[in-house]
């Protein structure tokens, strides 16, 4: 895919100069936060939906509070930044982008700046495949008192890394990670549901997940569905018994699962219960539906 024509640090510039120092702290201890964000396109509507902007930013704020910045790009910043970003690219299809606070300045790693904002957004048409095959993955979820998994912080990404290299070595399309306790927490960059007995059950936010804003949305619309959600630690024995199984995030969106080590889940995937979130999720997602219109901020091309 073609690079688009302009990036966005600490201001429009053209895409090949949106370059980092090998000196900086982003670079040298991986000294940045980010968040990964979707805009749907709409054909019929000939408009562009970014999705969950808001929640989005607002993470992206905690990420940068937690790690204790000394200038923090709030939501207004973060959302007139990719306004200006997206009008000047005026990419009219899908598009997935990036927003990473860094620390853009040499020195000791303590510091706590200066911080630069890096926007990019590049037009992504993949919808990842149906039926994944996933293995449980013999790294662990680090925990909450070595590298807080609620932070979206750089560095915490080669855990995940290191289950989905293992899980594609042996095979698999991806990875189910354990906490350490040995329960299920997440995927390498997604949440983990299952359907047993008809409930959709999703590890809590204690099992050292991600806060992730899908999973919020998928919980809402599960319950609006009337489908029973329950939020609790689930035991790795329980996976075998599972109806139906997805993984679900920003850029997996709503990916059923086929097989967790090799044994076959209890219906076809996608099966029903996972199927119809991920029409209503995606027609939700474009506007196509116009149920929850505060989940979508439409972007003004003029
Ligand atoms: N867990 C991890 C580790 C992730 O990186 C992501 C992707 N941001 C998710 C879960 C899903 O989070 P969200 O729905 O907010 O994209």
């Amino acid at each position: 895919m073609a690079a688009p024509e302009y990036a966005w640090v600490n201001g429009l510039l053209k895409w090949e100069d949106a370059t980092c120092h090998i000196s900086s702290l982003a670079f040298k201890y991986g000294a940045a936060v980010f968040e990964g964000i979707r805009a749907y396109w709409n054909a019929e509507q000939e408009a562009l939906y970014v999705w969950q902007l808001e929640e989005h930013l607002k993470r992206l704020e905690y990420s940068q509070r937690f790690m204790r910045y000394d200038r923090i790009f709030t939501v207004e910043e973060g959302a007139a930044a990719l306004m200006e970003l997206l009008k000047a690219n005026g990419i009219k299809s899908n598009v997935h982008i990036a927003m990473t606070a860094f620390l853009s300045g040499p020195g000791q790693p303590y510091l706590m700046g200066p911080v630069s904002l890096a926007v990019t957004a590049t037009a992504r048409s993949d919808d990842k495949a149906g039926g994944l095959n996933v293995q449980v993955s013999s790294w662990r979820r680090a925990p909450d008192s070595s590298l807080p998994q609620r932070v979206k912080a750089n560095g915490n990404y080669l855990n995940g890394r290191l289950a989905g290299m293992e899980a594609h070595r042996n095979g698999y399309d991806s990875a189910i990670m354990l906490t350490q306790a040995g329960k299920v927490s997440e995927g390498p960059a997604m949440c983990f549901f299952m359907v047993r007995n008809g409930v959709a059950v999703t590890p809590d936010k204690q099992s050292d997940i991600l806060e992730s804003i899908t999973r919020d949305t998928v919980i809402r619309l599960l319950k609006e569905d009337g489908i029973p959600v329950e939020e609790r630690p689930i035991d790795r024995s329980e996976l075998a018994d599972a109806e139906e199984a997805f993984f679900c995030g920003t850029a997996w969106e709503i990916a059923p699962i086929r097989s967790i080590d090799r044994l076959d889940l209890g219906s076809e995937a996608p099966g029903p219960i996972t199927a119809r979130l991920r029409d209503r999720f995606k027609a939700i997602a474009t506007g196509a539906d116009p149920d929850h219109p505060e989940w979508r901020t439409k972007v003004d091309f003029d």
